[in-house]
C-alpha cells in the first residue's frame, strides 16, 4: 500500500447502542470530518447500531466494518475482544449477545440494590432511561451518580463506587475466551485482543494470554489504541510479533466529554507489525468514494 493511498482506520468506537455519546450516524458524521476512510462500529456486546451506521457510511462514502467488543471472563478477569468485519446474522454470536444483554440487565438491577444500601435511591430508573434501546453499562451509572453530584465527574465515580471492593461493584462472569472467539470466527469475522496493556496484568500472564489467544484463533491484537502511551504500543507491537497476530488500531472513541481520546487520531502502526487490513484485499478500496479530506 504506498503512502499517497494509505486508509485512515478507527476499527473501535462506540455509539448511543453502548456507552458511546453519539448515535451511530453521528458517529458516521464525525468519522468522516475526522478524514477516517473505514470504521468499525464496536459496540459493548451489540450489534443493534450496525444497521443505522452502515446506511449513513454508504451515503456520506466513507468505509464501514459492521463490530462488535464482546465483555470477557478468563481466569477471573474481565477482558474485551473486538470480533471485526462479523456477520450480526450469525445465530451462535446473536445468542450469546442475547444472553450477555440479559447479563447486563440483571447486574444493573444488582448494582442499584447495592447502591440503595449506601443511599443512592432510585437510580435504577435513571439509568435505565439513560441507556435508552442500547447496552447498560457502569458507564451510564457514573454519568447519573456524576449528575447527582456524588463524584467530581465520571472517572472519580468508577473509582468510588464502581470498581471491585467499592458499593456499587457486582463482579460478572461474561463469556469465556475461547466461546467468544468461536462466535466471532463463526460469523466469518477476525478475533482481536483490545487494548491489552489496561488490564494491568504482568508481563507473564499477558504472554500467557497471547498464547491462549491465538490457540483459540484469534487474529489480532490492538497494538494502537487510544489511551496507549508510546510504551505501550511497544510493548503491544513486541507481543504481536512474539505471537504472530495482526495489529489492529482503534480510538475506543465514547465522545467528547469523557476524556476519551478522538475519533481516528492515532499514530501509524509501526513497520514491523502487519495490519489486521492485510486480511482483507478490498481494504485499500473501502472508502474510496470519499475524499481523504485530512491530506
Ligand atoms: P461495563 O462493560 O458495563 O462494565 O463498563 C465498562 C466501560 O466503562 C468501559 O468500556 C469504559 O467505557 C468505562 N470505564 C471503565 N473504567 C472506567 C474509568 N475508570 N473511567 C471512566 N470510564 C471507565
Ligand atoms: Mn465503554
Ligand atoms: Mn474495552
Ligand atoms: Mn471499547
Amino acid at each position: 500500500m504506498s503512502a499517497a493511498l494509505a486508509r485512515v482506520f478507527d476499527l473501535h468506537a462506540h455509539s448511543t447502542y453502548s456507552d458511546g455519546a453519539y448515535s451511530p450516524r453521528g458517529l458516521i458524521e464525525r468519522a468522516v470530518a475526522a478524514g477516517i476512510h473505514v470504521l468499525a462500529l464496536t459496540d459493548h456486546d451489540t450489534m443493534a447500531g450496525h444497521l443505522e451506521a452502515e446506511e449513513a457510511a454508504r451515503e456520506l462514502g466513507v468505509g464501514f466494518l459492521p463490530g462488535v467488543e464482546i465483555s470477557v471472563t478468563w481466569q477471573g478477569k474481565t477482558l474485551h475482544l473486538v470480533g471485526l468485519r462479523v456477520d450480526a446474522g450469525h445465530p451462535p454470536l446473536r445468542a450469546g449477545l442475547e444472553g450477555l444483554a440479559l447479563h447486563r440487565q440483571q447486574r444493573a438491577f444488582e448494582m442499584a440494590q447495592r447502591l440503595e444500601k449506601v443511599g443512592v435511591i432510585g437510580i435504577y430508573d435513571e439509568v435505565l432511561s439513560l441507556a435508552g434501546q442500547g447496552m447498560v453499562t457502569r458507564t451510564h451509572f457514573a454519568h447519573c451518580l456524576a449528575r447527582r453530584g456524588l463524584a467530581a465527574d465520571v472517572r472519580d465515580v468508577f473509582n468510588r463506587y464502581l470498581t471491585p471492593g467499592k458499593p456499587g461493584y457486582v463482579h460478572s462472569t461474561w463469556a469465556g475466551l475461547e466461546t467468544a472467539i468461536a462466535w466471532i470466527r463463526g460469523a466469518g469475522g477476525v478475533a482481536v485482543l483490545a487494548h491489552p496493556i489496561r488490564y494491568k496484568l504482568t508481563g507473564s500472564w499477558l504472554r500467557r494470554l497471547a498464547l491462549e489467544f491465538k490457540e483459540f484463533g484469534g487474529q489480532a491484537i490492538e497494538v494502537l489504541s487510544g489511551q496507549a502511551s508510546p510504551g505501550d504500543v511497544q510493548a503491544s507491537a513486541q507481543l504481536a510479533k512474539r505471537f504472530d497476530l495482526l495489529g489492529s488500531c482503534g480510538s475506543d472513541f465514547h465522545g467528547p466529554d469523557q476524556g476519551w481520546p478522538k475519533l481516528g487520531r492515532l499514530p501509524p502502526m509501526p513497520k514491523d507489525v502487519t495490519p489486521v487490513w492485510s486480511l482483507w484485499p478490498d481494504a485499500e478500496a473501502l472508502g474510496s468514494t470519499f475524499p481523504p479530506a485530512a491530506f
